[in-house]
Parts: structure tokens; sequence; C-alpha cells
């Protein structure tokens, strides 16, 4: 019969196949207004390079499609969008760079982008992609500015801010790596005064920090953006000049007033020139401009040299009464407190150091049990466990917290001192002084002012300009665009300007999720029942890359809108998960290092279904792993074994036996079930793709039958759905295995079957444990310290060593 010869497993057919079916009949279209479970499983929108989807995107994105094609499976009705974030200066200097307009690049890249992401078999619904770049998106952009802009959440002031000389624009902190440029890693950022949009998010820091106790978010990212918001509860002190000024320090440390034996300022703090005297005043404006030249993150680089100059003046310390000097540093900002402090040099270590440079007194108000007031500093000594006052009359041997708040209260009574919480974070600016970008909806008026775009206008759309190279001037490249920049003003309809900033492209990324449900809606941003229904969202997956800026970003403009009464929850994401990354040759990938893969190498060669699994057997989904090319072969094995088996059981004749059910196989299918259900739940790809590995082998070596085998093809979907499509079919499945409901486990059947383990501590048996077959040796370890007949010979102490024999003993050495 040389027909019947099975035909071997070949992905390119199974795959163009089933995409095919999927388009035709709708599989993967979610019922947005009709569904009665609605799950919005939420992955981070990629920023559509030139390159095309990198490995790292495919990783990501595949194992969140895992997640929502098993809360498919698993009764869900899921909603899956997609879409593409390409505004920028990413997009924009790469458009400079070869020469192409971004509003003809953008395109072809998004494309591209969708066309690959389309055949590694996510299951998009792709009727609701979003675009950033698209005026209809855009438009509600610009209309979330003006609602922000009416609540006195958006401010215009003037402010110093990081400005790549490269990048001709301002940057955020975070964008800012060491004093250089993250986009110009050989360009020193500069600081320059310039007046920009805000959202007023430092008035949100109590609430942001507070949701977070109780949000379900991978920890990680939780701990980063609660250092972020970087809250401290400290005190603001009053040192009073002679001639009348009140020089206020913010300190988390009123423990230690009695120890302030000068105070700093920041170089741009508005007393600074009153302060200084006639023959200190050349020095201190030769500092002041060196500094000006500097950008705001070099400057909290700890560990460079202490560089300042003496203003002349001196202050009152509240506690002592001595008068101290007032000194001017790069390494005191601004922008966190009061922009001046009191220097404590025998309990901070900057201090110290500033004091050692420039000779100045340091004085010991702190002693720990072992210590006294005498004891000598030979370095600062920040913080001393159990430590007590000392040289602080009046407060010597109290515990240092407890004196903080005794003497806050104290100088409180003189007017000296007010309890205050101070946040890290800072109030996000939003301007750009670039081209690729929504352009922000003002109008100036010399009559009227700042007058908002009336949302009847909206969008305001980027004008096309052949030359939009940013200059030096700080100001966008619109602004040279006469017809666009002259524009009535829409209360008196004298001639008016356009703001010619446009909106960081973090504004776009901060409400994209909002949209997909109604992003086939023209008439409103998003509309109220599909976001009641739909929203908040139910998993969120992305990378800890994104911790701080978008999702905090996210977070505001929700907070924000909801305080507006336009969305009905305070925060956007029920749940959010980081993945890991992927690494190769032990680094993580990029161009410089040529160590990045192509991922459509590797799906034109094995095809999507075993790429996928491959990318997920690397590692646990959250941790990551290392890319190894010869791993994907045995994924690739795998697959054929199970294409073999349903062949046999398809193709070939029915197996005669009248009970075929293996009861050791029925058990392990189970079992199965059980591990594949709770592994793929909790993110632990790799192992659930372990468990099955593990059944399939079984079976190979029993007798396979259709029962044994369906609910194989289920457990495989969410990993390698054209391949289980294909396998569903061919065991006599109805429809799309995507509407099958996952398998049930009887959990009596899961249970592994239990062996008697044998437990000797330094040789000698002295208990016999139940277990089951196959426990680990840190499972039998623990069982048996906690049991009693052991704990008698091992008198509580951990063993020194233990030897273990799977299944059969353990041996306790102690
Ligand atoms: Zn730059
Ligand atoms: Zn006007």
């Amino acid at each position: 019969m040389p027909n019947s010869e099975p035909a071997g497993y070949d992905p390119q057919s199974v795959e163009r196949k089933w995409q095919r079916r999927w388009d035709e009949r709708g599989t993967n279209r979610t019922d947005l207004a009709g569904a009665t479970r609605p799950y919005f499983n939420l992955m981070m929108f990629p920023y559509p390079s030139a390159e095309g989807l990198h490995v790292g995107n495919v990783f990501a994105f595949v194992g969140a499609d895992i997640h929502g094609r098993f809360r498919r499976l698993a009764g869900s009705d899921v909603f899956e969008p997609l879409g593409f974030d390409a505004f920028g200066i990413h997009s924009e200097n790469f458009a400079l760079k070869v020469g192409t307009h971004p509003a003809e690049l953008i395109p072809r890249n998004i494309e591209r982008f969708r066309a690959q992401l389309k055949r590694i078999g996510l299951m998009a619904d792709w009727r609701y992609e979003v675009q950033t770049t698209d005026p209809r998106y855009y438009k509600w952009t610009q209309w979330i500015f003006l609602q922000l802009y009416r609540a006195g959440l958006a401010v215009k002031r003037r402010a110093a801010v990081n400005w790549c000389p490269a990048c001709k624009t301002v940057l955020a902190n975070e964008q800012v790596i060491g004093g250089f440029c993250e986009r110009h890693p050989d360009v020193r950022v500069e600081q320059r005064m310039l007046d920009q949009w805000f959202f007023t998010i430092s008035r949100y820091a109590q609430r942001l920090l507070d949701h977070l106790e109780t949000a379900d978010w991978s920890h990680s990212t939780r701990t980063i953006q609660a250092n972020w918001i970087g809250r401290s509860e400290g005190a603001e002190l009053v040192f009073a000049t002679p001639a009348g000024k009140r020089i206020t320090v913010f300190t988390t440390r009123a423990d230690t007033v009695f120890g302030a034996t000068y105070l700093v300022l920041a170089p741009e703090h508005p007393l600074v020139a009153d302060l200084t005297t006639a023959e200190q005043r050349s020095d201190v404006q030769t500092y002041r401009r060196k500094v000006s030249a500097m950008d705001l993150v070099s400057r909290k680089v700890g560990d460079k040299a202490k560089t300042g100059v003496f203003t002349g003046s001196y202050a009152r310390n509240p506690a002592t009464g001595a008068a101290v000097p007032v000194w001017i540093a790069d390494y005191v900002l601004m922008e966190y407190g009061t922009g001046a402090i009191m220097a404590v040099p025998g309990h901070d270590e900057r201090d110290f150091e500033f004091a050692a440079t420039m000779r100045l007194p340091c004085v010991r108000v702190v002693a720990g049990p072992a210590q006294d007031a005498s004891t000598p500093l030979a370095a600062a000594e920040p913080d001393i466990p159990d430590g007590r006052l000392v040289n602080s009359p009046g407060f010597d041997g109290m515990p240092w917290r407890e004196a903080g708040r005794a003497i806050t209260a104290k100088l409180a009574e003189a007017g000296l001192a007010t309890p205050v919480v101070n946040f890290r974070l800072h109030d996000w600016c939003i301007s750009r002084q670039r081209y690729w970008g929504p352009p922000i909806p003002i109008i100036y008026c010399d009559g009227c002012g700042t007058v908002p775009v009336p949302e009847k206008d909206l969008p305001v759309v980027l004008p096309a300009l052949e030359d939009f190279r940013p200059d030096d001037s700080g100001v966008s490249p619109l602004a040279r665009l006469e017809s666009w920049y002259r524009v009535p003003c829409p209360q008196c309809g004298k001639m008016g300007r356009r703001e010619t900033d446009v909106s960081d492209t973090f504004l776009d990324s901060a409400w994209y999720f909002l949209r997909y449900p109604s992003a086939d809606r023209d008439d409103l941003a998003f509309e109220p029942g599909l976001t009641r229904r739909w929203l908040p969202v139910s998993s969120y997956i992305g990378g800890n890359e994104h911790a701080v800026l978008h999702l905090m970003y996210a977070r505001f403009i929700t907070m924000a809108l909801h305080d507006l009464g336009l969305v009905p929850f305070e925060e956007p994401f029920r749940r959010f998960r980081a993945h890991g990354t992927i690494i190769k040759d032990g680094a993580k990938m990029s161009k410089s290092r040529g160590n990045v893969v192509n991922p459509d190498a590797y799906v034109e060669r094995w095809g999507a279904d075993t790429f996928r699994m491959y990318l997920m057997f690397l590692g646990p989904y959250q941790e990551g792993g290392d890319f190894r090319d010869a791993g994907i072969n045995g994924i690739r094995r795998f697959l054929d074994k199970v294409w073999a088996l349903v062949d046999g059981v398809a193709v070939g004749p029915q197996t005669p036996s009248p009970n075929p059910q293996d009861p050791a196989l029925v058990r392990l299918m189970h079992r199965t079930i059980q591990r594949v259900t709770e592994d793929t739940e909790s993110l632990s790809y790799n192992t659930a793709i372990a468990a099955m590995m593990e059944y399939v082998n079984a079976l190979r070596d029993g007798v396979a039958v259709g029962s044994l085998l369906s609910p194989l093809a289920i457990l495989l979907a969410p990993y390698a759905p054209h391949f289980a499509e294909e396998c569903w079919e061919r065991l006599g499945g109805k429809g799309s295995v995507m509407d099958a409901a996952w398998p049930r486990f009887d959990p009596a059947l899961a249970v592994a079957e239990q062996v008697e383990l044998v437990v000797q501590v330094n040789g000698k048996v002295r208990s016999r444990l139940p277990m089951p077959r196959g426990a680990t040796e840190a499972t039998v370890v623990n069982a048996a310290l906690a049991d009693p007949a052991v704990q008698r010979f091992t008198a509580g102490t951990a063993p020194r060593k233990v030897v273990f024999v799977p299944d059969r003993l353990v041996n306790l050495v102690v």
C-alpha cells in the first residue's frame, strides 16, 4: 500500500493552511459587544523599526499570545489587539539617516511588521489595530492633552532641562546615561533653560505609590516604580542669615542638625546672588557658568571629585545657634527638596568628602553602643544601628529616630521647622522640539494669551514638511512653516501662532489600551460601554525596561482621566507581568555586538510553531534564556513524534484491542494536564513544554489512542497553534481547536504514584516516608527533616551532606 506511507510534518504547508482558515473563518475575531466573559490580553505594542521584528519582540509576543490562547481555551472571550508606536525620535533620526521622509518610511515598516507578526501566528484581532501616527489616533492624543490642560494638569513653565546637542531636543532624566544621551553614547548632555509643557504627575505621587501595595504586578516592577517615586519623610529646617534671609533645607535626618557645620545651595538657587559677597563674586560666577554646561544626571553621580565655592555668607544653625558658612556645589540639585542642604559631614558620605576637600569642620552627633561623644570619625557614619545622640544638648542619649521627631517639634515651636514629605518623582516634561510627533494643540494670541485649539478643530494635523531637520535653536522645525505656524486665534480671530512643539512619544503610548476596543470609532476616543466591559486590562505583559516611564505615565493618565470622570477606574492594568530577556553568547542582543538573531530565517527554516516553542523552552518566561542554535532540533523532533502518533491513529488501522487504555498512561495524562494547566497559568512555559515531552515519550512506548492524543492537541494549541489545529482536525475534532474546551484532569488520577523512601541519618535507617514518585531531593529532605523520628537524631541541625537516590533513599549526614 504505497499510498498509505505517512507524509512527514511539513510546517510551511500546515501554517499556510491554518492562517488562511483563520482569516476565512474569523477564528481570531472577538465579539466585543457580545462577549460575556471578557478578557483583555494586552502586550506592549512595538515600535516598527526599519530592521523588522527583533527576536526579543517575538519572545515577548509569543509568551503573551500563549497566555491569551490559554485563557480562551479556559473559557474567556479573549481580546488580543496589536498596534504600532511609530512616532518619536527613533523613527525620525532613522529617517534622517537614510534620507527618507518618516511619513514614507513608517507605513512601509508597519507593513513589514504586521506581516511578520501574522507569520508567527498571534491570535490578534487585526480589525482593532492602532497606529499612533494616524491622525485618527493622534486626534485623541491631542484631545487628552486638552482635557488635562483644562484641569490644570498641563502647564507651561521655564525649567532647567537636559538637552542633547545631537538629538536637538530635551531628554528625560532616565534617558541620560552617565552624562551621555542614551541614543548618542558619545554625546554629552547639556543643561538648558527652556519653556516646556509639563504634566503635573508629581501631584499624584502618593496615590501612585499607595496603589502599588495592592497591585497584582511583578514584584520587580513594583519595586522599580516605588524607588522612582522615591518618597521620603523629613523636615524643612530654616537657617537664617544675619541680613534676615531664610534658607530652607530639606532633610530626612533632623536628628543630625547639631552636626550641620555648613550649608550647600544648588548653584541655580535663587538666593545665591543675594548671599554672594563682593570678594567671592567672580569665583561664584565662574563656577555657576561651569555647572550650567553640565547635565543633571552626571551631577548626581556620587563618586566624582567634589567641587564647590564659598559664597562669603554665614547662616545660623537653628539648633546650635552657631554661624555656619554657606557654599554652592554641583552635587546639590534644585529639583530635589528645596535646592539647599544642611551638610552633616559626620554622618553623610558626600558631605564628608566635601568637608575633607574644603577643610570644613566635622562633628559626631550619633554614637553606637560601643562609641561615645569623643569617638573619632575616620569616615562618614551614615547609618549607626542602635545609634543615640551625642553632642546635641537637650537630646543626648535619645535614639536617633525619636530624636529626629523631637528636634523637629522643638524647632517648629520657634518657627524654624516644618515636617514634610518629599518625592523624587518630578513632573513629566511632554514637549519635544522635533517634527515627528503630534503637534501640541495650543495657539498663542497677543490679545488672549494661551488658547487651546477647540475640540471641533482636532486633529491639528502634522503638516508635510520636506526639511524636518531639527536645529540648535531649541525651536521645533514646524516653526519654519509660516503657512502652518500663523493661524487665526480661535477666540478673537486676530492672527496668532501655533505651539510648534510636538508631544512626547510616551504620551502616545500612555493611553493606547483605552483606544483598542474603540479603534473603529471616529466620533470618540473610547466608547463608555466598551470601556466598562473590557477595561481595566486583564493582563499586561511587557518588558521591565518600561517599568518607570511608560508604565508610570499610563497609570497617571488613567488616574487623571478617572478624576475627570472620563473612565470608571483608577488603575489601567489589573495584572502586569514582566517577561525576561533573550541573550546570545552571554550578552544582550545588540547590533554593535553582532549577536542579533533574525527571526525570519528561523521561521522560514523551522516554521513558526517550532520557533515559538523553542523560544519558550529557553528558560522561564519571566527570566529569559540563552539562545543556542543547537536546541531547536529537539523541539522539532518532539513535534515530529506527536505528528507520527497522530498519524498512527488517524491514518493507520484502529487498535483492535477492546480496552486499549493503559491505566498508567491514563494516570500520566491526568498528571500532564494538571502540570501543563498550572504551569501555563503561571507563565512557566518551559516546564509545561517539558511535561508534554515526557508524556509524548511515554505514549511512544505504550499504545497511543485518540482519547490520549486529543487532550494533547488542546494542550499544545497555545504553544504551537497551527500544528495543534492540524492534529485536532486529523483526530476528528470539530471546528477550530481554539473553540475546544481546555481538558480537565481528575485530581485522584493526577496524583503521582506513591513510593516508600528510606530515610537514614549518618547511614542508619531511622524512618520510612511515603512520597510521590519522582519527588525532588529538596522535597524529600524537607519531609525527612520534618519527621519526628528523624528529628530525634538530627537535633534540629541542618545536614552537612545529603545522599539522595531518587524514589529509594535519602541519607542525611549531620
Ligand atoms: Zn541624543
Ligand atoms: Zn485672541
